[in-house]
């Protein structure tokens, strides 16, 4: 085992993380956690102190950590058969089986699955078969993608450009021609505090209305969202949000990509959140909770009717020149198949919907009335408090200000983790769905120490 003077001295001189301040993290100044082992919702660190991991890894480790049932599936599929392509019509039983599992449980007009490594390699299958589609109905012109302001899907040149927050376009120079961006619909954060969340809502639609008609509905493919806004805040929907955006992209003819890279497989509470507000997707991005992380592995479903075009270019134009070397990689898929089970082995969906609530209920119990408390919002197992500078005038904190960064290390101390989301202002929970009501109430508990300490 290596000693934690190599660790530090080999990280520093060897490994590029990623999303992380370099130059810092080079000088020694922003040393990163360093991970050894973890069980249930607990990780321990390479001096065996425990922490409660209340964002699941990345949003993704939904089971929690050390199922043993993933670990040997993934470890008899190695031993069995570690690789064969999925090319050409080839395939394993993993793949073959967790295909069908994944369309047994997602909506009932979606067709087929593609697999891939990542949310954002998904995400750009995703560009690529909207774009695929429409020159294969003879719309060459219809080709810009909608995203939402605070969304996220992904860090590749597509999907870095369809993610609206500012940090992951700086300086490199991202291909935003044919991406478009719209109002978030976050409540909370509305310029106008005097707007109902009836009128709020009518906004964000009429919003969206101006720009497909500036922009002429025959140049716009497709409206991507995640059905709860994850990076960008944990802000659920307002309540009609959904249903009049769907509206309007029928309407127009634009296909919607529901991105359920946090919030499929139970996240919600729910198997996907298309089902929990009503969404008729054509394309679904799942990643993260296929395999609770186990693994990477994602996918892209695939609606019927896009199904159908699709089947008919490769008619007209031979086979899709699309595909990745581990596209369904096998141990990939196994572990997927066996994560899938566990979810409904332990009914962990519905603890994800029980102990999340609780969660959310006991935060706002605890601090609810807090002056620096503007809201406390949850959906399922995700939780948030949005932090204000005063309450009553709603006014807000300056980046300078730290306030996220502060808190989740005043959560730290409290051997509690918890994340401050790109804006700054703002915790978030993500736990992993086998949290239990006493691990829900250590982070409540921890969060009043936190701001009882910095604010
Ligand atoms: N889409 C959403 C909604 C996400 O939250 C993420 C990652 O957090 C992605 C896409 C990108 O996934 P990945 O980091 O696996 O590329």
């Amino acid at each position: 085992m290596l000693t934690n003077d190599q660790l530090d001295t080999w990280d520093r001189e060897n490994f590029f993380h990623p999303s992380t301040h370099l130059a810092r993290h080079a000088r020694g100044e922003a040393p990163g956690r360093i991970v050894r082992t973890a069980r249930g919702a607990t990780i321990v660190d390479r001096d065996g102190r425990e922490f409660l991991d209340g964002f699941a890894g990345l949003y993704c480790v939904n089971v929690g950590y050390g199922r043993q049932e993933i670990a040997e599936a993934i470890a008899e599929q190695a031993r069995e058969l570690a690789y064969y392509h999925a090319y050409v019509g080839h395939g394993t039983e993993a793949s073959i089986t967790l295909a069908k599992m994944v369309l047994d449980r997602a909506p009932e007009h979606m067709s087929k699955v593609y697999f891939g490594l990542s949310g954002s390699d998904a995400n750009e299958t995703n560009i690529k078969l909207i774009w695929y589609y429409n020159n294969i109905l003879g719309r060459p012109e219809k080709k810009k993608i909608i995203s939402r302001r605070r969304g996220y899907h992904g860090s590749g040149l597509m999907t870095g450009s369809l993610t609206g927050l500012e940090l992951f376009h700086r300086k490199f120079d991202l291909p935003l021609d044919r991406v478009l961006h719209t109002e978030a619909p976050c409540y909370f954060r509305r310029d106008d505090l005097a707007m109902s969340e009836a009128a709020f809502v009518a906004d964000c639609v009429a919003k969206l209305e101006e720009l497909i008609a500036r922009e002429g509905a025959d140049t716009i493919a497709a409206f991507i969202g995640e059905p709860v806004l994850g990076t960008g805040g944990i802000v659920p929907p307002p309540a009609g949000y959904w249903e009049a955006i769907q509206e309007v992209l029928d309407r127009h003819d634009i296909l919607l990509v529901a991105d359920e890279v946090v919030t499929g497989f139970g996240r919600l509470g729910t198997m996907f959140g298309s089902g929990r507000y009503g969404l008729k997707p054509d394309l679904i991005t799942i990643a993260k909770g296929l395999t609770s992380a186990y693994a990477p592995l994602s996918g892209t479903i695939v609606s019927e009717r896009m199904w159908k075009v699709l089947e008919r270019g490769t008619d007209e134009n031979g086979p899709i020149g699309h595909g990745w070397t581990y596209s369904a990689h096998p141990v990939g898929a196994a572990a997927g198949v066996a994560n899938l089970r566990l979810l409904d082995e332990l009914a962990l969906v519905e603890n994800a919907a029980s102990t999340g609530a609780y969660l959310t209920a006991a935060m706002k119990d605890a601090l609810g009335d807090h002056p620096n408390v503007g809201e406390i919002r949850g959906e399922g197992m995700l939780c948030a408090l949005d932090f204000v500078r005063d309450r009553d005038s709603r006014s807000f904190f300056d980046a300078g200000d730290q306030v996220g960064a502060s808190l989740a290390a005043a959560l730290l101390a409290e051997g509690v983790i918890g994340r401050a989301l790109p804006q700054g202002d703002i915790i978030g929970f993500a736990p992993p769905f086998c949290l239990t009501r006493g691990e829900a109430d250590r982070i409540v508990d921890a969060m009043k120490v936190a701001v009882d300490t910095v604010l």
